[in-house]
């Protein structure tokens, strides 16, 4: 029986009707996304506080330091420069070789942003699930795992985990989620709404609010999924869409149970990973990593 989920509920209709008046009243878009993942977050904050999925999971003292190094370096840093890297880059090569078109304007906002939604996802998806495999004898799959090992390094779930991965990962997303949006010649309204819908997607599947299987599960990577993609046992590990589920659906990784996951942290207890407690140690991992590929196991089966 389906059970109700109303913070989840509620925090995704108020940043839909933000999302909405923000287009219908054309106000400023990027500094409307970032007010909105300011809303977002102290929503999520609170309802952490008030009422976690799991009391333990919240941020304890001692983590602090490495979560704002997280936040502010491997995220709000080289989200920002990945999206001016892939802006400069699109429209460059538009001025170029290609002819920017008003063909999206012919169909409803909601329909065009339905379709960019899943073209953004499509590529960060694969790099997500390449990162994923961890090929022993391939260093440029284990270097691609090494940079991706940070995020599934906390044995917690909580808002501030959304922020763990490497600065690397970050930018590379950030361009292949942007560059195609921009090189589609979709219009700045359905990439705004796209970028809406991808970080506060990010920012809730982490999060450490009470969340129960319902319908979203099957559209949007909710707390649910997301856990399941954070779980300790490889079985479980799949989910690798970042906001949306269409490509684990049409790839067939979409993994779902009606429980939740019993401990969520390394992958694989044999595996490989930097150090918890050293942000620059994580850092510098991939790079100490790249010529040593043989201490790796896959892991993959
Ligand atoms: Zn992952
Ligand atoms: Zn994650």
């Amino acid at each position: 029986m389906m059970k109700k989920n109303y913070t989840l509920y509620t925090l995704l209709l108020s940043v839909t009707f933000l999302a909405s008046v923000t287009v219908k009243s054309g106000w400023h878009f990027e500094l409307m996304l970032y007010l909105i993942v300011v809303y977002s977050a102290v929503f999520i904050f609170i309802f952490e506080r008030y009422r976690p999925h799991r009391k333990n999971w919240n941020v304890k003292k001692a983590d602090w330091k490495n979560e704002l190094l997280h936040l502010i370096i491997s995220t709000a840093l080289f989200d920002g420069l990945g999206k001016a890297c892939a802006l400069f880059l699109v429209i460059q090569l538009q001025s170029q070789f290609f002819q920017v078109s008003d063909f999206w304007l012919a169909f409803p906002l909601l329909f065009v942003v339905v379709i960019a939604a899943v073209v953004a996802e499509f590529l960060p998806y694969w790099f997500h699930r390449i990162s994923h495999q961890a090929k022993s004898g391939s260093p440029t799959s284990l270097f691609l795992w090494h940079v991706h090992a940070i995020h599934h390094l906390p044995s917690t779930m909580n808002w501030f985990k959304t922020n763990w991965n490497h600065p690397l990962g970050i930018f590379i997303n950030a361009i292949l989620k942007s560059g195609p949006l921009l090189l589609f010649g979709f219009p700045p309204a359905a990439i705004f709404l796209v970028w809406v819908i991808h970080v506060t997607m990010a920012y809730v599947s982490h999060s450490n609010i009470e969340s129960k299987s319902s319908w979203l599960d099957y559209v949007v990577i909710t707390p649910q999924l997301h856990r399941f993609h954070h779980s300790k046992k490889l079985i479980e590990a799949q989910n690798y869409g970042i906001s949306i589920t269409f490509w684990d659906w049409v790839f067939g990784t979409y993994y779902n149970q009606n429980r939740t996951v019993e401990q969520v942290g390394r992958i694989q207890k044999n595996h490989e990973y930097p150090n918890q407690n050293s942000y620059w140690g994580q850092i510098r991992f991939p790079f100490t990593k790249l010529y040593q590929p043989c201490c790796c196991k896959s892991v993959n089966k």
